[in-house]
């Protein structure tokens, strides 16, 4: 078992196998990164899966693969079937803009995954082009689509954007509810990666559009997740909400990052990492358990985004998945 240095069980890694992207979120990665991670200094998905077993020998029963955007990775699906294979019960997702999903489902299903989470912050085609500064809509929707009729479990996440896209939060919610799969709201997390000009809505408010039409109950978290899980009265469709500017959610934190570079990192908004790269070129796998042990050590007891000081991480998502 993995515990952490305030003795919280560490079983959730999650596994970025690219920061590259085919979207340029507004509160991402506007703009095309100066420099890409050079393709030699990535983990192939032989070496990713060397410390993926060490991850899971020690304890971790949960993987989700991330990104930049996951399904640009060639090979993706031999992945999956690869972890799938080796620890068949394994909870293991995706988190994915949905863009490619109408060519992949099929092989990702046949390959042993069952989750994923698809991003989808706007309805309407103008709105998801100006986040996404891509035509990305009917791709996205009819990726969706496809998950759906193949049986996978989805989950939707939404970043609220004051003037972007605030106004469809209820929007997103009747999409959601009318098709059965729980949507997330996820406060917009300060990073200078991001547009400056944006401005992310705090949970209160993304409350507060979503009571002009329901009486809301609250739920609370399950398990360890960082969503805090409300019910409509009317209707009893549950929604969540991931704010991390009240990081109440840190203290049950059970989750670690792998970036597709081998950096191992504690905490989303923490600059300390360290590499597991040379330890997995070298075949020497005491090593990468040691170095995971030492980084469960200095895993901070919570994240900085603070509601009142607002500070910005350093941290692009794009490199550590979000
Ligand atoms: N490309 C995939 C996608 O967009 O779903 C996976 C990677 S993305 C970094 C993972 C999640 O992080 C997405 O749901 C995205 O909306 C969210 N995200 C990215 N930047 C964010 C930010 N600044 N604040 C809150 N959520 C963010
Ligand atoms: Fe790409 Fe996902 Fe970041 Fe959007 S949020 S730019 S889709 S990695």
């Amino acid at each position: 078992m993995l515990i952490d240095g305030h003795g919280r069980v560490v079983n959730y890694l999650r596994v970025s196998v690219t920061e590259r992207c085919n979207f340029r979120c507004q509160y991402c990665m506007p703009e095309k990164p100066f420099s890409w991670v050079p393709k030699e200094n990535l983990l192939s998905f032989d070496e990713l899966f060397k410390f993926i077993k060490v991850a899971i020998d020690e304890g971790v029963n949960k993987i989700r693969i991330t990104g930049g955007e996951p399904l640009l990775r060639e090979d993706l699906d031999k992945f999956i079937a690869t972890i799938h294979n080796y620890k068949p019960d394994i909870d293991l997702a995706i988190t994915t803009n949905g863009f490619l999903l109408p060519e992949v489902a099929q092989k990702l299903k046949d390959a042993g995954l069952k989750r994923l989470n698809i991003s989808l912050d706007s309805l309407k085609p103008a709105i998801a082009a100006q986040i996404a500064q891509k035509n990305v809509l009917s791709h996205v929707l009819e990726g969706i689509d496809k998950a759906l009729e193949l049986g996978l479990k989805i989950k939707i996440n939404m970043v609220p954007l004051k003037g972007i896209n605030d106004s469809e939060i209820l929007d997103i919610l009747e999409y959601a509810r009318e098709r059965d799969i729980r949507v997330r709201y996820i406060e917009y997390m300060e990073n200078s990666h991001a547009n400056s000009e944006i401005k992310g809505l705090f949970g209160k408010e993304i409350l507060e559009i979503i009571k002009t039409r329901y009486t809301i109950k609250k739920i609370g978290r399950v398990g360890s997740s960082p969503a805090f899980l409300y019910e409509i009265a009317e209707n009893g469709y549950k929604f969540g909400l991931i704010d991390p500017h009240k990081h109440d959610f840190c203290e049950d934190c059970n989750r670690i990052r792998l970036t597709a570079e081998g950096h191992l990192i504690p905490c989303l908004y923490f600059d300390e990492a360290q590499s597991i790269a040379e330890a997995i070129k070298d075949n020497n796998i005491d090593k990468a358990t040691d170095i995971l042990k030492d980084v469960l050590a200095n895993k901070p007891k919570e994240n900085r985004w603070d509601e009142n000081q607002n500070e910005d991480s350093s941290r692009a998502f794009y490199q550590t998945g979000g």
